[in-house]
């Protein structure tokens, strides 16, 4: 109920906590209601896709999207993915909720692909969709009905995914990057990977958490951790995404600091694909008429 509250008084504006009073209380919201409303979620079509860009940091190019799940529930409201997603694993749906977002995705990036726009797709997978052992078979198969190219698709695994069951995942990965697909270690530092973890997991790219992008500026160690992090990831050849990205000064902290792609609420927030076709036509037509403009 915390989550919620938190989640409801983010949506008021900042600072703002709200509680609901034992009425509202027993009303509302409780992980069992939310488990029980999951259940229908799907059938009811409750849930869809936003997409946040990301940009090549040294050269500003649009270079990939994220997608991420959105859930309108007609008796709760929007609820946060940090809130639901947790209950539908624990609840047996997250494979279900899972597939129909991997499916969901590529169906759309299919269709902006057929408009001319080229660029990667990031899909969040749970732990638990590895667990059975046939995630990469299913991608694959999702991948050519919708005619998306392997080499566009990245899956974006937690650290704590990598280590739960880290055999049965390495399995799926190892088929998977076989196949040109890319994975990326999502919201990096704030799990409990080693070094020598990393080093050894099937991989492509750390994805920096916000909370360490989120100090990058002044004086600080912030900075230096994130260097730290960059030069770490370069060493072992992999690829350097700064997630939650808010300013003009931490876009340009991480081009000094060699970072290779960023994504934030400075570059765009996350928007349904029919917004997402229009932003990036905009974005690419602006670039080019700065670029006419350069002396
Ligand atoms: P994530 O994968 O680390 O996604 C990044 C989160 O940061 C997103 O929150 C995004 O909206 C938010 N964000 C992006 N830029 C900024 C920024 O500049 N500032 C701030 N403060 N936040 C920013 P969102 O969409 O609420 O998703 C939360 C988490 O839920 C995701 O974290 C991911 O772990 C999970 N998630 C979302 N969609 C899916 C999905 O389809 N499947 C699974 N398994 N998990 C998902
Ligand atoms: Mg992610
Ligand atoms: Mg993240
Ligand atoms: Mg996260």
């Amino acid at each position: 109920c915390a989550e919620i509250a938190l989640q409801h008084s983010k949506e008021q504006g900042r600072n703002n906590i709200c509680f609901f009073s034992p009425a509202q209380h027993e009303a509302v919201l409780s992980r069992y209601r939310i488990a029980g409303l999951l259940h229908q979620a799907l059938e009811n079509n409750e849930f869809f896709m936003v997409y946040q860009p990301q940009i090549d940091v040294a050269t500003g190019e649009l270079i990939g999207a994220e997608a991420l799940i959105r859930w309108y529930s007609p008796q709760l409201g929007q609820v946060s993915p940090e809130v639901f997603i947790p209950v539908a694993e624990d609840a047996g749906l997250i494979e279900a909720i899972g597939y129909w977002a991997l499916e969901q995705s590529i169906k759309e990036a299919a269709g902006w692909g057929r408009k001319g726009l080229r660029f990667k797709l990031s899909v969040n997978f749970s732990a638990r969709q590895f667990q059975r052992g046939e995630v990469a078979n299913r991608l694959l198969a999702l991948l050519h009905e919708y005619q998306l190219p392997t080499a566009l698709f990245v899956v974006e695994l937690t650290e704590t995914c990598f280590m739960q069951c880290a055999e049965a995942t390495e399995r799926e990965l190892v088929r998977m990057r076989a196949q040109g697909v890319r994975i990326a270690i999502d919201d990096f530092g704030t799990g409990y990977s080693s070094l020598s973890y990393i080093r050894n997991m099937s991989l492509d790219m750390i994805k920096i958490d916000r909370s360490f992008i989120s100090q990058i500026d002044g004086a600080g160690t912030g900075g230096r951790l994130v260097q730290a992090m960059i030069d770490m990831s370069h060493a072992m050849k992999l690829e350097v995404v700064a997630e939650g990205v808010e300013s003009a000064e931490d876009l340009d902290v991480l081009k000094q600091l060699g970072c290779d792609q960023a994504q934030g609420y400075h570059i765009a927030r996350p928007m349904p694909a029919s917004d997402l076709e229009g932003w990036a036509f905009s974005y690419k037509a602006e670039r080019a008429e700065c670029r006419i403009d350069l002396p």
